[in-house]
């Protein structure tokens, strides 16, 4: 059996050269105790889930113990945060421990709250529980619905007192993913001028991670239009079903394409399209509606850092202007599957501005509107009534579902099938902000039982499972004051 301290841990990025990080050992968290695993995430990398509770895994994903031959690593960035400028940032509270290899090549795992770094600025190099459940649970959901994410192994606890808002206590998640490296990877060297630098990082992406791009005329340029079509897609599924990101800073923007660094997210409830999930964010720059508009400016800010490599702008410009027909063919695909669509019309657009007016007029629940929009019977208007009933303006909802059945009827749409093909795709299950607190305020009484359910729930987000029913239900009264900020 494979211990923590013999497990094979390569590691990929260290053989960059020394500038793109600083190598150094995790802070040990005091008396480190099991919170939480993800047996999904284990098999990806071959692990027993049963077996991170034990003590060598415990102290392995608490940074109290490596592995062998491990070259533990922060790593160096900077990016736009904002839409400003921030200069260098880095993982100033991630360490690299290495990478596992899979059968899908190689995946790293990274200690997210393993004490300072050279990068930690004004930090203190720690993550709190709250978040650590948050971007825990997030992960795994977010990857059981299909979606590009960074994973979530583990998380470890201490009862080690961290200074927020109040004092909290600490955790450690580990988070994987075959590669961390952000557009502000890139905009951290063309902001230096350091070109060489620029093209080594740029190489190595490529290589590891887009093989087949070497073949292009321009790998640089290649790089720039995949990223940028990775990116819009990762944002038609976010869109798809009502994620907000919340910090779309450049600096958490994956070079992969993969939901990355979960911090004041949120999942849309009362449908509102300038919906601001971010506390801190007063400006709304991160807002539901504006998600699509800013993954295309930070592809800019990618486009603009690899400019020295690709030569010339109208080159860039190119790949970067494929990032719009990229995302609306995306959406689009994903909602007409979200409305059981078979067949592509001129006409769905208008269906789709529709829907989301009436969406947004009446405030309806975004999950449990499309989750029920499956049961609508072309033939029976008359059994729309659960629909119905989550409009405030019911006439404005027949409207609506008079337009959708004739859309049905064009394409002669049967009821059952198309249900069955709208639940695969519209989740009942999604990270409610209430719900990750029900289990944040039980872990932080060291019950750890809400954790594991809720997360059981949400890795199977399409299964009606009507034992837990409840874990759809609408945001309850005192949930309407939650507000997540980045601290974190
Ligand atoms: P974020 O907005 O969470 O993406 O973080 C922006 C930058 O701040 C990154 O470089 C993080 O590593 C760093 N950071 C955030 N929280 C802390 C912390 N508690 N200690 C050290 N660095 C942190
Ligand atoms: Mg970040
Ligand atoms: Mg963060």
């Amino acid at each position: 059996a494979i211990s923590a301290l013999t497990l094979p841990l390569n590691n990929g990025f260290a053989a960059l050269p020394p500038a793109f990080y600083t190598r150094l050992m995790p802070t040990p968290l005091p008396a480190p105790y099991f919170v939480a695993a993800s047996a999904p995430a284990a098999s990806l990398v071959g692990l027993d889930p049963a077996r991170l509770a034990e003590p060598d895994f415990v102290d392995l994903l608490s940074g109290n113990a490596v592995a062998a031959h491990s070259q533990p690593l922060a790593a160096v960035y900077s990016g736009h945060q904002f839409g400003v400028w921030a200069g260098q940032l880095g993982d100033g509270r991630a360490i690299l421990l290495g990478d596992i290899a899979t059968e899908n090549g190689p995946m790293e795992l990274q200690l997210k709250g393993a004490g300072a770094t050279p990068y930690s600025r004004m930090g203190d190099g720690r993550a709190v529980l709250r978040s650590s459940i948050r971007e825990f649970l997030c992960s795994e959901a977010m990857a059981a619905l299909a979606i590009p994410t960074s994973r979530a192994l583990a998380i470890m606890g201490s009862h080690q007192g961290i200074m927020r808002e109040t004092v909290e206590t600490a955790a450690v998640v580990t988070r994987m993913a075959p590669s961390f490296v952000r557009f502000g990877s890139f905009e951290h060297w063309f902001s230096r001028k350091q070109p060489e630098q620029l093209k080594i990082l740029a190489d190595y992406v490529i290589d590891n991670f887009y093989a087949g791009l070497r073949a292009q005329d321009n790998p640089y340029q290649a790089l720039l239009a995949e990223v940028c079509r990775r990116t819009a897609h990762m944002i038609a599924h976010w869109q798809a079903v009502g994620f907000m990101h919340g910090v779309m800073n450049t600096d958490n923007m994956s070079i992969l394409g993969l939901t990355l660094d979960y911090g004041p997210f949120g999942f849309m409830e009362a449908f509102d399209a300038e919906h601001i999930c971010n506390h801190t964010d007063s400006q709304g720059r991160y807002s539901y509606a504006n998600q699509p508009q800013v993954g295309h400016w930070n592809c800019y800010a990618l486009g603009q850092a690899l400019l020295p490599l690709i030569g010339e702008v109208p080159l860039a410009q190119a790949a970067l202007d494929s990032y719009e027909p990229a995302f609306a063919a995306k959406m689009n695909e994903l909602l007409r599957a979200k409305l059981g669509l078979r067949t592509e019309q001129d006409a769905d657009t208008q269906l789709f501005d529709a829907m989301f007016a009436v969406m947004q007029a009446n405030h309806v629940d975004f999950t449990n509107f499309f989750r029920a929009l499956g049961n609508l019977q072309v033939g029976a208007p008359e059994h729309d009534t659960g629909l119905r009933d989550m409009f405030i303006d019911r006439p404005a909802f027949d409207g609506w579902a008079a337009q959708y059945r004739a859309r049905l009827l064009l394409e002669h749409s049967d009821d059952l099938p198309r249900k069955l093909a709208m639940d695969q795709v519209n989740p009942k299950y999604v990270l409610r902000n209430y719900l990750a607190q029900v289990a944040i305020d039980q872990a932080q009484q060291q019950d750890y039982t809400e954790v594991a359910r809720l997360l059981d729930v949400l890795q199977k987000p399409f299964d009606e499972q009507p034992e837990h029913q409840h874990y759809a239900a609408l945001p309850p009264d005192w949930a309407s004051h939650l507000e997540v900020s980045c601290s974190s």
